[in-house]
């Protein structure tokens, strides 16, 4: 089951980690930001997908979340 999260209900902060924080599959580079982006859970893991800002693929990434105590 995926659960979309709305992504204007993040404070700035966040939502920049997570946009910044993109793999395009396509140019096989990291961070090149995505456009219309989606910020969902699924299986307990939490994905961002978007289009990717160089070559218009649509790129998913896992976002992984550091625990830092
Ligand atoms: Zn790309």
């Amino acid at each position: 089951m995926k659960q979309i999260i709305d992504l204007s209900s993040l404070d700035e902060i966040e939502r920049s980690l997570y946009l910044d924080d993109t793999w395009c599959e396509n140019c096989s580079e990291a961070d090149l930001g995505i456009g219309r982006p989606e910020l969902y859970i699924e299986n307990n893991r939490k994905f961002i997908s978007g289009s990717c800002n160089v070559c218009g693929e649509l790129c998913t990434s896992e976002i992984i979340t550091k625990n830092i105590t």
